[in-house]
């Protein structure tokens, strides 16, 4: 805290990782000897700039920008990129810091970073919001590179965004390479990656469903948010026989009772992605309830999803749904339950799939587009997505072996975070001390 003063989201991952790590690194004394967790929460460089742009009036806005390239022990820095106005050197380092280990997770050679800005796109047009990400580019495009760093979206940032600051990288330096991932299909996006991390999380889901002896099909699940994650989410569960009750947005959450089908899943998806509109018109359009300034963990489920963003379960939130019988919970979103929510679930055995293990399967779909792009090949539909589910069947495989308990569910929460620390520390060990 000292270290890093009103850092608050940093100061809260930070602390939830090294509570679980400290008594695996006092028994594998090397790792302490060398102080790789001291040295591993530090990032390796932070860029902070400004970012200048003209708004449709011709008003001129200077927002900030940063890159905080964290560790590439095992890989380039990969990690997202965030566009809203809550945006903090605090929450990108907690994001940065989270996705070192959640990178190493995956298998594949990643290191970990993140971005972004305070700038808020949300009632921007479309011409503010590229004029926001070409200006952004004209500094960023100095720090990336397909083997020194390469960004992806994240709150904020979706296919527009990633399009239009691809192309000014290109302009800028002439050159087409995989430097960002999300990208369109036809300059050198993959399939599955839009779906990606929805998907992984329920494949998380299932492996800790079946390894505890139970199944996705028959359930009633509670989903948050309404943008990349959460949309892809809900679309696997339907796929494998879930009943998805709720979506929600900034605005508040929708109650479905009667289950998001196929065909509703596709109007809501149109909604958000295309017309860029409020969760509440779902509710009008199909006839269901609406609860404005709520989250939805007060409608009784089995399965929740929380897929919109950092701190939206809280320690009530927390005793209500085990009170209403969630016996799983796999998070999509970054941090999205607090620390005494995080803790109320443990100690009551609910399974806890956190995310850096349920929601590893966006960026490892990044990796296998960095394969792609640097291969100059496409995969098709079903290998990426083949590839998917072997990666999040090995995460969960990882979280077993450091997280099994005489007597008790798994601790995945424990589980990951040694088994992601593990990679990343014997390659710090490796390089010695600089
Ligand atoms: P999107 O911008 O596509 O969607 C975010 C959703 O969450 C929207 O419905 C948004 O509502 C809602 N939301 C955002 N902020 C808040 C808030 N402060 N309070 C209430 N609701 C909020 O983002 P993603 O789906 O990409 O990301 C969601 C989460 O998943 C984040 O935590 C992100 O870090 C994490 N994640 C994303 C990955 C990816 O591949 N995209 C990979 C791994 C993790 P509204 O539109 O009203 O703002």
């Amino acid at each position: 805290k000292k270290r890093n003063p009103g850092e608050t989201e940093f100061q809260q991952a930070v602390h939830e990782v090294v509570e679980t790590i400290i008594p695996f690194v006092s028994e594998n004394t090397k790792y302490r000897d060398a102080y790789i967790l001291e040295r591993m929460t530090e990032p390796d460089r932070i860029i902070t700039f400004r970012v200048t742009w003209e708004d449709d009036n011709g008003r001129i806005h200077a927002d900030r920008a940063w890159r905080v390239q964290f560790n590439n022990s095992i890989g380039p820095y990969k990690g997202g990129l965030r566009f809203h106005p809550s945006v903090t050197q605090s929450v990108l380092k907690f994001l940065g810091f989270e996705q070192v280990l959640k990178n190493s997770l995956t298998g594949l050679p990643m290191g970990g970073a993140k971005g972004g800005s305070n700038f808020n796109p949300k009632g921007k047009s479309d011409r503010e919001v590229m004029r926001f990400c070409q200006s952004m580019m004209i500094e960023l495009h100095r720090h990336i590179g397909e083997d020194t760093d390469v960004p992806a979206g994240d709150i904020g940032v979706g296919a527009r965004e990633i399009s239009y600051l691809f192309g000014q990288y290109k302009r800028l330096e002439n050159r087409f390479a995989g430097i960002l991932t999300g990208k369109g299909l036809s300059f050198g996006g993959s399939l599955v990656r839009k779906e990606a991390t929805g998907y992984g999380a329920v494949y998380f889901m299932k492996h800790m469903l079946e390894h505890a002896g139970g199944e996705i099909r028959g359930k009633r699940a509670i989903v948050s948010g309404s943008g990349n994650v959460a949309l892809y989410c809900m679309e696997k569960l339907i796929q494998l026989g879930a009943k998805v009750l709720t979506a929600s947005d900034s605005s508040g959450f929708i109650h479905d009772p009667d289950g998001i089908t196929r065909e509703k899943l596709d109007w809501l998806i149109d909604l958000k992605e295309v017309r860029r509109g409020r969760i509440q018109e779902y509710a009008e359009h199909f006839g269901c309830k609406f609860v404005a300034g709520k989250t939805p963990w007060e409608v009784p489920a089995d399965l929740a999803f929380p897929c919109a963003t950092q701190n939206e379960i809280h320690l009530e939130d927390a005793a209500i749904m085990v009170k209403n019988g969630v016996m799983a919970i796999a998070e999509g979103a970054n941090m999205p339950c607090t620390a005494e929510a995080t803790e109320h679930f443990l100690e009551d055995d609910v399974l806890f799939g956190p995310a850096k293990a349920a929601n590893a399967g966006g960026v490892a779909v990044s990796g296998l587009e960095q394969s792609q792009n640097q291969l100059r090949i496409s995969w098709s539909r079903e290998e990426v997505d083949q590839r998917l589910t072997t990666i999040m069947e090995d995460i969960h495989t990882k979280c077993v072996k450091y997280g099994t308990r005489e007597g008790r569910p798994v601790d995945y929460k424990s589980g990951a975070n040694i088994a992601g620390f593990v990679k990343v520390a014997d390659a710090m060990l490796a390089y010695g001390v600089g």
